[in-house]
């Protein structure tokens, strides 16, 4: 099978009339996952099926047996530890990486220079010199590169992010946000002990991307304290306290945590003319109610609530069809990476930090 690219894959729909009710049935989508991962089989194996000619034709594991019985429960049709295998196989055409965080930078740059489009996890890398070098390598190679912001595609956040546009709160002035529970032992395993791990680059660094899509603005400083310890083997943090200041002095507060049970979350927006609370909307489900508080009192916003990896996934195969971009982009993800490594810098030099600019 030819590799499809960008390009060929526009190509190929425009002259082949077989389908024309759903040309993106010409138009296969064939995915290797790199990583046998807990995300990839709640959420994203089930995303990549629900979109039209979609395809997981293979699973990477470092372990063999790990990774065949993966493909077994999942219906998935191969296993391999061989990332060459997936790089030299032109039937592949996208790869989703969800291994360990140390590792997406060398899975992410191989990926791209065989020409296969990605889907990464958060955080793209450890390291930003790191995120922007995969970042400038899908680009140079032509391929999509999207970051698995997932918050961005709630469609309460959605619906606020047009609230905030069309000015029904006005000029904002500040932004609270609530993102602390209490991680279950199932996913404790690196999230708690290793240096890749920790609340801020895990958990928080979903509430930046949120507040970048919502402000439409990247914070320019940032001041945190974390804690570490309660659950989390030190130095690794597994809570944390932060303000940021955005474009135009907005100023945000975020509360995130590991070790504590039963909080609500959410997040709410204040502006010159009313404020937008949204509540149990800090989450991968796709929940929440959003509504609007000003002098007249509150006003509830309707919603037609989606599946938020359906949606990333939906953008993410419509780039790769060569329509429109991904939910959320690289360039996004080494920039919610930065605000996240500023935050870790604040919190241990007791400094605010200006963020870096990739
Ligand atoms: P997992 O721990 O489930 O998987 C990560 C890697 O750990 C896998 O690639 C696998 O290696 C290895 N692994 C899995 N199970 C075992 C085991 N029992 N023993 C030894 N090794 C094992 O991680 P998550 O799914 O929680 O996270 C993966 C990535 O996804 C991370 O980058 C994380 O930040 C991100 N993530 C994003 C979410 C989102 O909503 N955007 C939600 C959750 C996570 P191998 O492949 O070699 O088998």
């Amino acid at each position: 099978m030819v590799r499809l690219k960008k390009q060929s894959l526009v190509t190929v729909g425009a002259n082949n009339h077989a389908n024309d009710k759903n040309p993106d049935m010409n138009n296969p989508i064939n995915w290797a996952l790199i990583g046998a991962s807990n995300v990839a089989r709640e959420w994203i194996i089930d995303a990549i099926r629900a979109q039209p000619a979609s395809y997981i034709r293979t699973v990477l594991s470092s372990d063999a047996g790990r990774g065949a019985a993966y493909a077994r429960e999942n219906d998935i049709s191969a296993a391999t530890t061989s990332l060459d295998e997936i790089l030299h196989d032109d039937g592949i055409h996208a790869v989703y990486v969800s291994t360990g965080n140390e590792l997406h930078k060398a899975q992410v740059i191989a990926a791209a220079r065989a020409g296969k489009h990605v889907l990464c996890e958060k955080p793209l890398a450890l390291d930003l010199v790191d995120a922007a070098e995969m970042v400038a390598t899908c680009r140079q190679a032509g391929v999509i590169l999207a970051t698995n912001h997932h918050l961005r595609c709630s469609a309460l956040h959605i619906a606020a992010h047009e609230k905030l546009q069309d000015g029904t709160i006005g000029a904002v002035n500040a932004v609270r946000v609530f993102h602390a529970n209490f991680l279950s032992d199932a996913l404790a395993r690196w999230r708690l002990n290793d240096a890749g791990g920790g609340v801020l680059l895990d958990s928080t660094i979903h509430d930046i991307d949120i507040l970048r899509f919502l402000l439409d603005g990247t914070p320019t400083h940032v001041f945190a304290m974390t804690q570490s310890g309660r659950r989390s083997r030190p130095p690794v943090d597994d809570g944390v306290m932060a303000v940021l200041r955005f474009p135009g002095d907005v100023l945000v507060q975020i509360h995130g945590s590991y070790t504590v049970p039963n909080a609500p979350g959410g997040i709410e927006i204040y502006g010159d003319k009313g404020a937008l609370i949204g509540r149990d909307c800090m989450s991968q489900r796709p929940a929440g109610t959003l509504h609007r508080r000003d002098a007249d009192g509150d006003h509830d916003i309707t919603l037609q609530h989606h599946n938020l990896y359906h949606y990333a996934l939906g953008r993410f195969s419509e780039a790769v069809r060569g329509r429109g971009t991904p939910a959320a982009t690289g360039d996004d993800g080494v920039a919610s990476l930065a605000v996240a490594l500023a935050l870790r810098e604040s919190a241990l030099s007791g400094r605010q930090i200006e963020v870096q600019r990739p």
